[in-house]
């Protein structure tokens, strides 16, 4: 690879420059940081699954910031919360229904 800061060709693994000096490999900082609206999202999926898929896409892009920490656990929060709302989405409208052919048959007090 080259070295951002003047170009000269260095080693791959080189973390710094041996010419200038410059840092140049991206040494990912460890991030002791736990990816808390991840695991937010996560729990909300399945308790308020509007919530958990907004927690969940925060989570997704706040994954980044912690070197993917919590992207899985985001990305199956975010999946839940679908699902969740899917299946309340059908049953809504599968009790609409009901309650409709109820009241247009008269059994519906
Ligand atoms: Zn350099």
């Amino acid at each position: 690879m080259f070295c951002k800061h003047c170009g000269r060709e260095i080693d791959d693994k080189a973390i710094v420059c041996p010419y200038c000096g410059v840092q140049v490999a991206n040494v990912q900082p460890q991030q002791s940081g736990t990816n808390v609206i991840a695991i937010v999202g996560f729990i909300f999926a399945f308790i308020m699954p509007i919530v958990g898929l907004i927690c969940s896409i925060i989570g997704r892009n706040k994954a980044y910031e912690y070197g993917g920490n919590g992207r899985g656990l985001a990305t199956a929060g975010l999946v839940i919360s679908i699902i969740w709302l899917l299946i309340a989405v059908i049953s809504g409208i599968a009790v609409g229904c009901a309650v409709a052919d109820a009241i247009s048959q008269g059994t519906y007090y």
